[in-house]
């Protein structure tokens, strides 16, 4: 790429005026060339603790939530869904992947009382 005359002595002049905004990368001390240029900031790998992987503990409050919930869905009437959901609830309180199972149970369950096929 061949600069002209005046492009190349408005650009040396700008440098020696400290505006680098014509300069070429690799040729004026105040650009870094393009591969040494502002290095990505490193991004810090995600701290992940190396026991079980996901862990959805439920804690006690939510399950309180849950366990209300249940009840209003589950009707006294029908004891047997009411206690199938409430052993449920209680699983999902114990964490792990137990959990995580009772909860989609529940909601399998919670499902199939609402929709009846
Ligand atoms: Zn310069």
């Amino acid at each position: 790429m061949g600069d002209s005359g005046a492009l190349r002595a408005l650009r040396h002049r700008q440098h020696r005026n400290g505006d680098h905004s014509l300069c070429s990368p690799g040729r004026c001390p105040a650009i870094a060339p393009l591969s040494e240029a502002a290095p990505e900031p490193t991004k810090a790998p995600l701290a992940r603790p190396s026991g079980p992987p996901v862990r959805m503990p439920v804690i006690s409050g939510e399950v309180d939530g849950l366990r209300a919930a249940v009840e209003a869905e589950f009707p006294p009437g029908d004891e047997l869904s009411r206690q199938i959901a409430l052993r449920l609830v209680d699983l999902a309180g114990g964490g792990g992947p137990a959990s995580v199972q009772a909860v989609r149970a529940l909601g399998e369950l919670v499902a199939a009382q609402r929709d009846p096929r």
